[in-house]
C-alpha cells in the first residue's frame, strides 16, 4: 500500500492518546501479513517483530493523537472537554471533531473570550444537541473525541490533522512491507499514549529490550515566515536524523550509523534538532541500563494544528532509510 493510502486509513480511524483501540486494530491488518509475530501489550502498545540475525533494533512509532476528553455535560446540550495531549484552543477553533461512535460535532470559544489569550474552559463543543438530555444520550463525560478533518494532497505536499504520528506509523508500515532480510531482531512498536508522557514507549521498552532504539516521528521545521527557530529542518529537503530534541541527546554512534547509512544509498537527510518538545526517544534511552538511541523524523509545519503539513518525499526517504539501516 502506498504511504498516502495508509495515511488515508488511518486518519478514519478513532485513536487519541489511552484510547488507542481503532488505530492499533487497523494498524495490526495492515502489518499482519509482513510481521512474524504481532502482539499487544498490557498499556496497547502494538508490538510487530521480524526475525534476523544481529542486534535487537527497536523502531517506535506513536498512534496516539491528541484530542478531547468530555468533563461536562451542560443542560443546554454543550460539552465541555479537557485535553489530551499538547492541543491548543486557538488553533482548534471552529475545527469538527468526531466521537468514537459517530457523532460529530464543533470545537466553538465562547464569544466573549479574548482570543488571543484562548483558554479550554472558555471553549465548548457543540453536537447539535437541543438540550442536556439529549445530549446525554449521545456522549457522556470520559468520551473522547480527534479532528474530523480530511487529508489532502497537493503535488507531494501533504496536509491534514494527525500527521503527528500517524504519517511516522505509514512509514513503518511501509518500511516493514520492503524488508526482505534484515540483519537484525527487528521489532517495530507502535506506541500509545505519547502525546501524555511517552508513558507507552516506556513500558514497550521494557517488554522489547532494545539494543539499538529510533523513534520515528514528526519534527519542527525552521522553513515558513516567521519562524521561531524552534526547529532546524525545511520541508522537502529529505529525512531528519535527530540530534537532539528536549526528551533525549541520540547516541552518537546512531547518528553517525543513520548519516553513514544515507550517505551510502544516496538517500537525502538533515539534522533535526528540536529545541520544544520530546519523543518516544527519550523514553526508550532510559529503560534498563540504557538503550543506544536515535531518532529519524519527517519534517512538518504547524504540527498539533488541524492542518500538519508535510512533504510525502521525506516520508518516503524515511523509508528508504530506515528499511536500509535495519538491513545493513
Ligand atoms: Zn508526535
Amino acid at each position: 500500500m502506498e504511504l498516502i493510502d495508509i495515511l488515508q486509513a488511518l486518519n478514519q480511524t478513532h485513536g487519541p492518546s489511552g484510547d488507542e483501540g481503532g488505530v492499533r486494530e487497523k494498524i495490526e491488518e495492515l502489518a499482519k501479513p509482513y510481521g512474524d509475530e504481532v502482539i499487544t501489550d498490557t498499556l496497547g502498545n502494538l508490538i510487530v517483530r521480524k526475525k534476523g540475525e544481529g542486534p535487537l533494533v527497536m523502531l517506535a512509532a506513536h498512534m496516539d493523537a491528541i484530542g478531547f476528553i468530555v468533563t461536562h455535560i451542560e443542560k443546554e446540550g454543550f460539552l465541555r472537554a479537557g485535553r489530551l495531549g499538547g492541543i491548543s484552543p486557538k488553533e482548534a477553533a471552529y475545527s469538527a471533531v468526531r466521537f468514537k461512535n459517530g457523532v460529530k460535532g464543533v470545537f466553538v470559544p465562547e464569544e466573549k473570550a479574548d482570543f488571543g489569550k484562548l483558554k479550554l474552559d472558555e471553549c465548548f463543543i457543540d453536537i447539535g444537541a437541543r438540550d442536556g438530555e439529549e445530549a446525554k444520550k449521545l456522549v457522556q463525560v470520559g468520551d473522547t473525541c480527534v479532528y474530523d478533518v480530511p487529508i489532502r494532497v497537493q503535488g507531494s505536499r501533504v496536509t491534514g490533522p494527525y500527521l503527528d504520528d500517524r504519517l511516522a506509523c505509514a512509514v513503518l508500515l511501509r518500511t516493514l512491507e520492503q524488508i526482505r532480510k534484515p540483519a537484525c531482531n527487528l521489532c517495530m512498536v507502535f506506541t500509545v499514549q505519547e502525546e501524555v508522557g511517552l508513558r507507552g514507549a516506556r513500558t514497550a521498552s521494557w517488554w522489547v529490550e532494545p539494543d539499538i532504539g529510533i523513534a520515528v516521528d514528526v519534527t519542527d521545521v525552521d522553513d515558513t515566515p516567521g519562524s521561531e527557530k524552534n526547529g532546524t529542518t525545511r520541508l522537502g529537503a529529505g529525512a531528519a536524523v535527530k540530534v537532539m530534541d528536549s526528551s533525549v541527546i541520540c547516541h552518537p554512534e546512531v547518528v553517525a550509523k543513520l548519516e553513514e547509512t544515507a550517505q551510502a544509498r544516496n538517500i537525502p537527510v538533515q539534522r533535526d534538532i528540536l529545541r520544544g518538545g520530546g519523543t518516544d526517544a527519550g523514553a526508550i534511552q532510559n529503560t534498563r541500563c540504557g538503550v543506544k538511541t536515535g531518532g529519524v523524523s519527517i519534517p512538518c509545519r504547524y504540527i498539533h494544528t488541524p492542518a500538519e503539513t508535510a512533504d510525502l518525499e521525506d516520508a518516503q526517504a524515511c523509508v528508504q532509510l530506515l528499511a536500509a539501516f535495519v538491513q545493513r
